[in-house]
C-alpha cells in the first residue's frame, strides 16, 4: 500500500479497487506479519520507556508512523497503558478503517469490470455463439484478472485461441 498526495494506492489498493462499491469502508491491517498486542506487550516489559511511536517506525515508513501516531494521539510511555489499552493500539493497528471518498476511476483504472458476457462466447474459439464469425478477446470481455499480469495473460490467450480459429 502507498499513501499518496491523492489518497491510497499500490498494488493492494489496485487489487481491493475491483471489489469495492462507493460507500464501503476498507478495513486495512498495517501489520500483518507481526503479532501486534504481543510486540506491545513484550516492549512494555523490556523497555517500560519505550512509546507506541518508537515501535511504529521500527515497521512502518517514519512519516507514516509519525502520523499516524499523531491521529490517534498515543502519547507517553508503554508502561502508562494498560493491557486493554495495548489491545485497543493493536485493534487500530490492525483493524483501522477508512472510508474513501471515491475512486480515480477510468483516469488511472489498469483494469475494468464488466463487459461481453462469457456464455455468450465459445470458450474454445471466444467466437460469439450466436454470430460465429464475430469475436471478443482480452478487455472487452467480462473477465477481470487479479494484478500480477493475468490480464495481459488474459488478453493473449484469448487473442491466440480467437486468432487460430478465425
Ligand atoms: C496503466 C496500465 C497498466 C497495466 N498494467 C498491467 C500489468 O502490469 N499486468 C497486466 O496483466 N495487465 C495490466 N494492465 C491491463 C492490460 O493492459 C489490459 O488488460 C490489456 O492490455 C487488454 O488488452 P486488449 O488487447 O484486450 O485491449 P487493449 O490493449 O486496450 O487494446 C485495444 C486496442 O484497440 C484499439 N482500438 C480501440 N478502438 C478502436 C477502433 N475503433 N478501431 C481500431 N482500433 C481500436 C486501441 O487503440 C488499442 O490498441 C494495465 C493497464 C493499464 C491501463
Amino acid at each position: 500500500m502507498l499513501v499518496t498526495h491523492r489518497g491510497l494506492s499500490g498494488p493492494s489498493m489496485l487489487q481491493i479497487s475491483s471489489f469495492w462499491q462507493p460507500g464501503d469502508p476498507l478495513t486495512i491491517n498495517l501489520l500483518p506479519e507481526r503479532n501486534t498486542l504481543e510486540d506491545l506487550l513484550s516492549l512494555r516489559k523490556q523497555k517500560p520507556q519505550s512509546t507506541v511511536a518508537q515501535y511504529l517506525i521500527q515497521h512502518l515508513p517514519k512519516r507514516f508512523a509519525q502520523a499516524f501516531n499523531e491521529l490517534f494521539g498515543w502519547n507517553g510511555p508503554l508502561q502508562s497503558y494498560k493491557n486493554s489499552d495495548l489491545e485497543q493500539i493493536s485493534d487500530a493497528l490492525r483493524q483501522w478503517t477508512v472510508k474513501p471518498a471515491g475512486t480515480e476511476g477510468y483516469r488511472t483504472a489498469e483494469v475494468t469490470l464488466g463487459g461481453v458476457d462469457t456464455r455468450q462466447l465459445s470458450s474454445k474459439t471466444m467466437a460469439a455463439l450466436e454470430h460465429p464469425n464475430l469475436y471478443f478477446i482480452g478487455e472487452v470481455v467480462d473477465v477481470t484478472g487479479h494484478l500480477g499480469g493475468h490480464n495481459f495473460n488474459w488478453a493473449w490467450a484469448s487473442g491466440v485461441a480467437a486468432g487460430q480459429s478465425a
